[in-house]
């Protein structure tokens, strides 16, 4: 199945590409001509042009000279997979998980070259070229952090800050994990700010709703740290040069305006950020494509982990401290399903927003340590999923309080500010478990703005994933729902708006009226998002074991961990959990000599 899109990608690829053209010709063996060749292809955000040079019939070198993808996101498909052609002599080479449409073109602007050279093309297709496997190697460090999402790379920068030796071991060909693909949204309150007074807001508010917004199933002690660190997660990262928008705004499930939004798109700033110190700073340094197989533990210690490198060799890595930052389970169906209690069904038939590296494995890692878990039943589900392929891209929501949600009747039928496991029950109980979420032309005032997932909308409604209407019955006719009932929600919601009634459904989050043309509107069905429950720590971010001991020498936190935001985790305290924790475990890692 994905094989058969990934051809039909290069095929809607080939049909808009410009061909490729020679620089300069020269001597051709066997029939190969050398010379530099240059293709345009059509990428994910723009065109990206590629630049290839033949020398007696070999692939010289391979690079893109010139594109517009997301930085960050895009990273391996714009410089591993040319070098990986380079290396390979072939066209065999895998597309990058999360980065498949860039791959996918870059492959084809090679190919475009090497047809153009006289290659095979068939030829460099079947032949899987050759990596030579690496030695097996041992590593020394002071401060050993497992992946490189938002926490990890927290937790490495902040310990490498105290002076420690660090080194990162992320299983993916790219830095980033779950937190890159995430809409930015990071809660904190900075007290007595003209912000935090405009909303109304507080610490101690941040505190109930988070605590309460669980069911009171977290550990209050952790989420005093979370909300009381939030604000200074945020200073630390302005200091290390990454920047937010001025005003901060309410996020899906989040329950108030108190989300910090980056200036970068998606989760995209927090590496451009984490990989400018990384690359700056000495001791410190992140091994891609290597996946942390075992702990190495000697009498209930943790002295470091066996980890699997790019060619299947072995790496040994000593440290004086551990910290698994691995990410959650959304991904690991089998994982979901023997933890699950709160759904009916997490099987195959409910997608996920998650990255394919979100599979638990922090969960086995601690397993071999004694941990304890908590919460592990406690899986998020968010009303908002692609329908084709349950990300979070296509959506179309700005900031919770302009949109409403209607059925497939064209009705509403929950409060679209409620919590996430509220609204995706509610969700659940319609027809097809489908809704359309609407807006209007205040959040895009022509069409050509991007969501908060760095998409424009007029490509979203080319590419049939959103829909537009001049008026309401020209939108209900878009998406073929009863055109009367879609003007009652739309009316009754401004009514509400303006004071005149209260909401039916209980909802307080408001802002405008939905009544500028013309009108949007995209499909979303219940998606696996954050599995709250995970390795359990204490207040410094060690790791905890069954006995409620500390294990020595092993930290955790982000995603992996469990008992901070019990049974329902409110939108935007993930980004604030993964930097707050990963600053705790980091520092105490650095410390713990
Ligand atoms: P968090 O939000 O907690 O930081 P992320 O999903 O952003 O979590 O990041 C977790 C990272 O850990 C991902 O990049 C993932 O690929 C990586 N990872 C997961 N398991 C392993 C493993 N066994 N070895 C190395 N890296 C891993």
């Amino acid at each position: 199945m994905k094989k058969f899109a990934t051809v039909l990608l290069g095929v809607m690829l080939i049909i808009g590409f410009s061909g490729c053209s020679q620089k300069e010709s020269g001597e051709s063996t066997g029939g190969i001509k050398n010379g530099t060749y240059t293709s345009t292809v059509k990428g994910n955000n723009a065109e990206i042009t590629l630049e290839v040079q033949v020398k007696d019939s070999k692939i010289e070198s391979a690079k893109v000279t010139n594109h517009s993808e997301t930085p960050v996101l895009s990273d391996g498909a714009i410089n591993d997979i040319p070098a990986q052609v380079v290396e390979t002599q072939s066209l065999a080479i895998d597309t990058i998980s999360g980065a498949t449409v860039s791959s996918t073109a870059v492959l084809l602007g090679i190919e475009n070259c090497l047809t153009e050279a006289g290659f095979s093309i068939d030829d460099l297709k079947a032949k899987k070229g050759e990596i030579k496997k690496e030695e097996d190697k041992t590593i020394d460090t002071d401060v050993l952090v497992i992946g490189a999402g938002g926490a990890g790379l927290s937790a490495a920068v902040t310990a490498n800050q105290e002076g420690a030796k660090v080194v990162v071991v992320e299983k993916m060909p790219k830095v980033g994990g779950n937190t890159i693909l995430a809409g930015g949204a990071l809660n904190a309150v900075d007290e007595g700010s003209e912000t935090a007074k405009k909303h109304k807001d507080s610490v101690e508010l941040h505190f109930k709703q988070t605590y309460e917004g669980g069911n009171k199933k977290g550990d209050p002690k952790l989420v005093r740290i979370l909300v009381n660190n939030a604000y200074s997660a945020i200073k630390w990262l302005k200091d290390l040069g990454m920047e937010f928008k001025p005003d901060t705004f309410t996020v899906l499930g989040g329950l108030w305006p108190r989300a910090h939004k980056p200036v970068e798109p998606v989760g995209t700033g927090f590496f451009k950020t984490f990989n400018n110190y990384i690359t700056t700073h000495e001791n410190i340094e992140v091994l891609l494509e290597t996946k942390a197989e075992e702990l190495i533990i000697t009498d209930g210690v943790v002295k470091g982990i066996i980890a699997s490198g790019k060619t299947g060799n072995k790496i040994t890595i000593n440290a004086k401290n551990v910290i698994i930052a691995t990410g959650g389970f959304s991904k690991n169906i089998e994982m979901r399903q023997k933890y699950n209690t709160l759904w009916e069904n997490l099987g195959e038939n409910i997608k996920s927003t998650n990255h394919p590296g979100a599979t638990g494995d922090g969960i086995t890692l601690g397993l071999q340590a004694n941990a304890d878990l908590v919460g592990m039943e406690y899986i998020q589900l968010l009303p908002m999923g692609d329908p084709k392929t349950g990300s979070l891209s296509g959506n179309i929501e700005m900031a919770v309080e302009n949109r409403i949600f209607v059925n497939k009747e064209g009705k509403r039928f929950v409060d679209e500010g409620a919590r996430r496991d509220v609204m995706t029950a509610a969700l659940m109980q319609q027809q097809d478990s489908q809704l359309w979420v609407i807006v209007d032309s205040h959040d895009y005032p022509t069409g050509e703005e991007v969501n908060n997932f760095n998409e424009k909308l007029n490509d979203l409604i080319k590419e049939g994933r959103a829909f537009k209407g001049d008026s309401l019955n020209d939108l209900a006719k878009a998406i073929n729902v009863n055109p009367e009932n879609l003007n009652k929600a739309v009316e009754s919601f401004n009514k509400f708006v303006r004071g005149e009634i209260k909401d039916e459904f209980g909802r307080t989050l408001k802002d405008r009226e939905i009544n500028k043309g013309p009108f949007y509107a995209a499909l979303r069905v219940p998606t696996v998002h954050h599995t709250m429950g995970g390795l359990k720590i204490n207040e410094n971010a060690e790791v905890i074991d069954k006995n409620g001991n500390v294990i020595n020498h092993l930290y955790a936190a982000g995603e992996v961990t469990g008992g901070i935001h019990g049974e329902n985790r409110l939108g935007g305290n993930a980004l604030a959990d993964i930097i707050v924790f990963g600053r705790i475990a980091g520092k105490n890692a650095a410390a713990n000599k």
